[in-house]
């Protein structure tokens, strides 16, 4: 910065003291917040600043010798990129590559590996055209975001004067396009990760001041998800939020929009997603801070998993999080996702990586895993360099490098900070304008002391901020050998002083063994900010060879048992009861027969778990509820770091003594059909809990009996659990039930209307004439056959063989007034989780009515966006399922009559409008499945569909549903034909007792 340019900013300062505005206060060496940006607490040190030492290098150097050294040679699609004039992929995989290439070569400071980065920068350089546009695609929003990155961090290196002038020309050009070619005409990724645009258009607008580049943020930041609600709520205007690469790339978006905002929302986003009390982490998180999708976000299950790609994500997202907001618990989390979710997910030579990285993973094998991607496998748990979809082994090269670049940071007072520890060396200016370097001495997180050892010219004053971890109670920090006081978990401890050359800072983090608490009360471990698992016997298999066997592809089983109980007496307490084993530090850590700490402790087979799942023989089942009782003699165990296994066991069932207060018991409560028990669903409830349910009936039915835990308590409208036994309980309403024959609705309003009558009597379904309008016929996608249940007709829809209908396409929206879609279904579960299948299906994905396939619960779509029931159906039940959607977007889902979901959207409909995402397969209605996907086909029967361009009423409704009772119980052959409800005649009634009675099933 020159003078001119800190006068100007003096002048700026002196302006908005006057004004009473933020001030922006700035560190004098590095790129720091401009006015009107808000002043962050730490600031970026350019790449270069800080190397890694020790068992960290290490892992820089595995990637070099390993996958990143040798990607171009690998892989086609990097090695032949458009991006340095080859013919292969044109998109985000060189991109992808070259942003971690570019840093991996400067920390190291490797000169093959540099030669290999300048061609990656010239070519670029050398594509920008006369408007400004870059790269091998016009408009290429998305990749050319991560092509932005590199060029900083170059630029940051080696001061290349090339590259300001080349960014500036660009965002330029984005000025002028991007109104009438927007992030999102571009694609939904764009759209979903514009927050990476803005990270590199206000750093070059703190470089250089150019106003134009804030006209260009607050254009960028118009067109990206609204990722601060999402976060908060699940709401907003969203490209894919759900995506578990988006998730964790979006959370830069909310925190750097603060900088320009001042918005408490966008302050708290980050937090609010991360925290472990936000909705993200109670629905999918785990206990290595991440959260569990595949693609989609799933759940909190243990073999669930998360991706590799989101994992590194992660990583740069909390580095930008905390420069902005300076919470110790982002540093805090950015550790526990390097240093077990990143190596977890990689070989131990880098050799191999994982698309999935699974909590639970006793064995990893080319296996049918059931995920939405790559669902049958694809090496998606083995290490591989071919592993899972392509995006991982292209991305994944920045983890390291990206975490090293950022373990330290300069400070608004001209003073460093500590973002991460372990071992690395930083070297920065500081103070009055001093150079220093500080070697951080340590081998941590494998042990808890780190000596910080200062080397300066001379003598300087700067404040040195050491983040304080949440997890750690009695931290000891000496300067010299003086003992500092005052310091407190979670917080940044500031050590402001003179420094001179020799002084040192000797600190530890005492790390004390922590429990959690996890799916069906599995118990988790950690000490420090390493989770720990389970050391299993592995037994190698190669199936793969790559570049003359110096890669490969590698399944792995387990060569001893993996199904333990924790015998824990006090779990506030584990340290009682466990030994902590150190042994010397290996050159990789990261490698189980290696492991430098270990955990030993009691535990006891549990031989109620311990199996593969039938249909999906990739994935362990879910650990039973706990506490449990094991009978089995104790057995010492051992568990070493999550990142240092290939094969592991994360959550443990427990069979200790502990009757602890955070195991949690679910309710469940039903109703059948007549009525309504609220809430309806499963919770869970903590021990001593009080819970009231309250029971209602719809018109003409009462209340005949209401079952708690087996027990009939009579026909009461509400019922309380007092003091809740840590068990799981149920409760279900039943009722005395009267169906009128019904009617069709509102025919005029039908948009397409199907009767399973109108099917043809055997084999595969060539076409399906509509009911309405007349004349038209659905056409089949895959196979779909007839089947006859009961002399009744219904369509045979395989998930498995994609099968489905494809009805006409539609060139205009469709106006109307709110829409409504109701089908029969008899659904069959299956393990595999996309996120959603599709029974009706407008425009793609714009409104669908379907079920995930691995629960049976129903889901709803709009736009993009998704919402499942907790209410499971049972496999084969007939069942009617009718979705009402309101003109102004609010939703509700009935099952037999029963409402299961309620969901109030913000996007009103008042048209059926076709995506416009430029293709051709958005513009169809389907059944059965979408259009494109084959994964989204439901799996059961479906009978008679109805669509309608209009919100039914309440009456409108159940005269439909009675209508189609009356008419699926007019078939001579049924076989429900006892007088169930004993009026003394078999009718109606009982077809809705019958078809409609949630007891039939024990399935929760
Ligand atoms: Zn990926």
């Amino acid at each position: 910065m020159n003078n001119t340019q800190i006068s100007f900013i003096l002048l700026l300062l002196a302006l908005f003291t006057i004004c009473n505005l933020h001030e922006a206060s700035a560190n004098d060496y590095y790129n720091s917040s401009r006015s009107p940006l808000i002043e962050t607490p730490f600031v970026r040190l350019p790449l270069g600043s800080v190397k890694a030492d020790g068992w960290l290098e290490q892992q820089l150097t595995l990637q070099k010798d390993g996958l990143t050294g040798h990607a171009e040679e690998l892989y086609g699609d990097i090695g032949d990129s458009a991006w340095t004039g080859g013919s292969n992929d044109s998109w985000e995989r060189g991109p992808y590559y070259a942003k971690g290439l570019i840093p991996l070569a400067y920390i190291l400071n490797d000169s093959a590996l540099i030669t290999k980065a300048q061609k990656w920068i010239d070519s670029v350089i050398n594509s920008q055209r006369a408007d400004g546009d870059f790269g091998p695609r016009n408009k290429n929003w998305w990749p050319n975001m991560i092509v932005l990155y590199y060029m900083r961090d170059f630029y940051e290196v080696t001061g290349d004067t090339r590259i300001i002038p080349f960014m500036e020309k660009y965002f330029d050009f984005q000025l002028n396009n991007l109104p009438s070619h927007s992030l999102e005409s571009e694609s939904g990724w764009a759209k979903a990760r514009g927050g990476d645009n803005i990270d590199t258009v206000l750093w070059l607008y703190n470089e250089t001041g150019d106003p134009d580049l804030l006209d260009l943020a607050d254009l960028l930041d118009g067109q990206t998800n609204d990722w601060a609600s999402y976060y908060a709520d699940g709401t907003g205007d969203n490209s894919y939020p759900e995506h578990i690469v988006n998730n964790n790339q979006g959370l830069k978006r909310p925190v750097l929009w603060y900088l320009r905002s001042d918005d408490a929302a966008d302050r708290d986003a980050f937090m609010n997603a991360t925290g472990k009390d936000g909705w993200l982490m109670q629905t999918c998180g785990r206990i290595d801070d991440m959260w569990n999708g595949t693609e989609p976000l799933t759940d909190l299950g243990s073999t669930q998993g998360t991706e590799l790609c989101a994992i590194v994500e992660r990583i740069l997202s909390n580095s930008i999080a905390l420069r902005v907001l300076g919470t110790p618990a982002i540093g805090d989390q950015m550790e526990k996702v390097a240093y077990n979710a990143l190596p977890g997910d990689l070989k131990h030579d880098i050799k191999g990586l994982r698309y999935y990285s699974l909590v639970n993973a006793p064995k990893n094998t080319n296996e049918n895993l059931g995920f939405q991607q790559n669902g049958d496998g694809h090496n998606a748990v083995c290490p591989s360099p071919h592993s899972g979809y392509g995006c991982c082994r292209s991305n994944f090269h920045f983890g390291w490098p990206k975490f090293v670049q950022h373990m330290w940071m300069g400070t608004s007072d001209n003073g460093l900070a500590v973002a991460a520890y372990g071992p690395s060396q930083v070297t920065a200016t500081v103070g009055n304008g001093v150079q220093v370097t500080i070697d951080q001495v340590t081998d941590y997180p494998f042990r808890d002391t780190i000596t910080l050892n200062i080397t300066t010219a001379s003598s300087v004053s700067f404040p040195l901020k050491l983040r304080i971890p949440g997890w750690c109670d009695n931290a000891e920090i000496k300067v010299n050998e003086s003992t500092m006081t005052g310091v407190n978990s979670d917080t940044y401890y500031t050590i402001d002083r003179s420094w001179s050359n020799g002084d040192s800072v000797n600190i530890t983090f005492p790390m004390k063994i922590k429990s959690s608490v996890w799916i069906n009360n599995s118990i988790g471990l950690q000490r420090g900010p390493l989770v720990y698992s389970l050391l299993i016997e592995e037994s190698w298999t190669e199936t793969a060879s790559y570049l003359d066997g110096l890669f490969k592809t590698e399944e792995i089983r387990p060569a001893s048992a993996w199904n333990y109980g924790l015998n824990i007496a006090d779990l506030d307490n584990p340290d009682a009861d466990i030994t902590v084993v150190e042994s010397a530090m290996p050159t990789q850590p990261f490698k189980a027969s290696d492991a430098p700490v270990k955990l030993v402790l009691n535990a006891k087979k549990v031989l109620t778990w311990g199996d593969f799942r039938t249909h999906l023989p990739g994935r362990a089942t879910e650990p039973p509820l706990s506490p449990l009782v094991s009978n089995e003699p104790n057995e010492q165990v051992t568990l070493i770091p999550f990142g240092s296994t290939e094969i592991r066991t994360t959550y443990f069932p427990y069979v200790g003594k502990d009757d602890d207060s955070r195991f949690k018991f679910p309710i469940s409560a039903k109703a059948v059909y007549g009525g309504s028990i609220s809430p309806f669903g499963t919770e869970i409830f903590e021990p001593g809990a009080d819970k009231t349910y309250t029971i209602s009936t719809l018109s003409g039915c009462t209340i005949k009996s209401v079952i708690v835990d087996g027990v009939d308590v009579g026909a009461v409208s509400s019922y309380t659990f007092n003091n809740l036994s840590p068990a799981p309980h149920t409760i279900i309403a039943k009722f005395n039930v009267t169906v009128s024959n019904g009617s069709i609705p509102r025919p005029a309003d039908i948009l397409l209307a199907c009767d399973s009558d109108d099917l043809p009597d055997s084999g595969v379904i060539d076409s399906w004439a509509t009911a309405v309008p007349a004349g038209d016929t659905l056409v089949k996608i895959e196979t779909p056959e007839v089947e006859i249940i009961d002399g009744k007709k219904f369509v045979d829809n395989s998930y498995f063989e994609y099968d489905g209908f494809r009805y006409k396409q539609y060139s205009e929206s469709i106006p109307c007034t709110g829409a409504s879609a109701i089908a029969v279904v008899k659904p069959i579960h299956g393990d595999n989780t996309p996120a959603w299948t599709s029974i009706v299906d407008v425009f793609y994905d714009r409104l669908v009515l379907g079920m995930q396939l691995n629960t049976n619960k129903v889901v709803i779509r709009r736009n993009g966006s998704w919402v499942s029931s907790n209410v499971v159906i049972p496999d084969n039940k007939t069942t009617i399922l009718s979705l009402i959607v309101q003109p102004t977007g609010q939703c509700k889902v009935y099952a037999d009559g029963v409402e299961i979901i309620s969901d109030n959207s913000t996007s009103d409909m008042t048209a059926l409008v076709p995506y416009s995402n430029g293709e051709d397969f958005t513009s169809y209605i389907n059944i059965g499945r979408n259009n494109p996907d084959g994964w989204s086909a439901f799996n059961g029967k479906i009978g008679d569909v109805f669509l309608y361009k209009t919100a039914l009423t309440t009456s409108e409704r159940q005269d439909l549903e009675a209508y189609i009772i009356a008419k699926l119980l007019g078939n001579s052959s049924l076989k429900y034909d006892s007088d169930l409800n004993g009026d003394g005649r078999v009718d109606l009634d009982d077809f809705a007792l019958f078809a409609r009675d949630w007891l039939k099933t024990t399935h929760l």
